[in-house]
């Protein structure tokens, strides 16, 4: 086995751990295993090893690298979890199954115009900024109840859940529980959040979808 589908395996197998651990059903935290600047070769070995959810941050590099792996792998599901360029929406809507950085009213109507014209539907996750910083994407935890609504209402978007990148200088544990909270009062059952460091904290409250990179492809150049 390579170095990648031994980490792989122990990741899924800390995964079930965690469910376990914590009370949770098996498979309730799904992996999506983030796959960006590696290169093909090396998904290849992901999806050999069964692994079928993946995360990409760039529309270009996901272009470069999707369409073929989708070709041999139909049922890849590919999930968007970095910033989107309104201007990109027409090629995230075509390229991926989920967008998880949905965090804007205009992104919010481009995407929903992409969906008319291209006949096909994302599913979809509200980010929220919960640590509040300046740098980082996301909907202000204040203003999310009232975005997901005109979400709904206006542009006519299922939302599924909510994805959060907790700061990297505090404790992941009050971010995740924040971004549950902000899930449950809207009635939304997704919540993408625990990384490499904190996965397993964050299935402890609550994930569906922990996103994985570099404890399984090892560390970004
Ligand atoms: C890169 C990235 C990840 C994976 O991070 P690791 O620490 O390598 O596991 C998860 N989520 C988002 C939004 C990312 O950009």
């Amino acid at each position: 086995m390579s170095d990648t589908v031994t980490r792989l395996a122990e990741i899924r197998a800390a995964i079930g751990r965690a469910e376990r651990d914590f009370g949770r059903e098996a498979g309730s935290a799904a992996l999506v295993a983030v796959s960006k600047t590696k290169p093909a070769e090396q998904i290849i070995e992901v999806l050999e090893a069964g692994q079928r959810v993946f995360g990409e941050n760039y529309v270009q590099e996901a272009k470069a690298k999707w369409p073929a792996l989708k070709e041999r792998f139909p049922d890849a599901e590919l999930h968007m979890i970095g910033p989107l360029q309104s201007n990109k929406a027409r090629e995230a809507v075509e390229l991926f199954d989920v967008i998880q950085s949905l965090d804007r009213e205009s992104l919010a109507k481009e995407i929903a115009r992409e969906i008319a014209r291209v006949g096909k539907t994302p599913r979809l996750f509200v980010q929220v900024n919960t640590g509040e910083e300046a740098q980082k994407g996301g909907v202000l935890p204040a203003d999310t109840d009232a975005f997901i609504a005109r979400c709904r209402e206006v542009h006519g978007l299922a939302i599924e859940g909510l994805m959060c990148i907790p700061p990297a200088d505090e404790p992941p544990s009050p971010h995740f529980g924040l971004l549950a909270k902000i899930a449950a009062r809207n009635g939304l059952k997704g919540l993408s959040m625990g990384m490499s460091a904190d996965y397993e904290a964050a299935i402890q409250l609550g994930a569906t979808y922990v996103r994985v990179g570099s404890a399984i492809f090892g560390a970004r150049g």
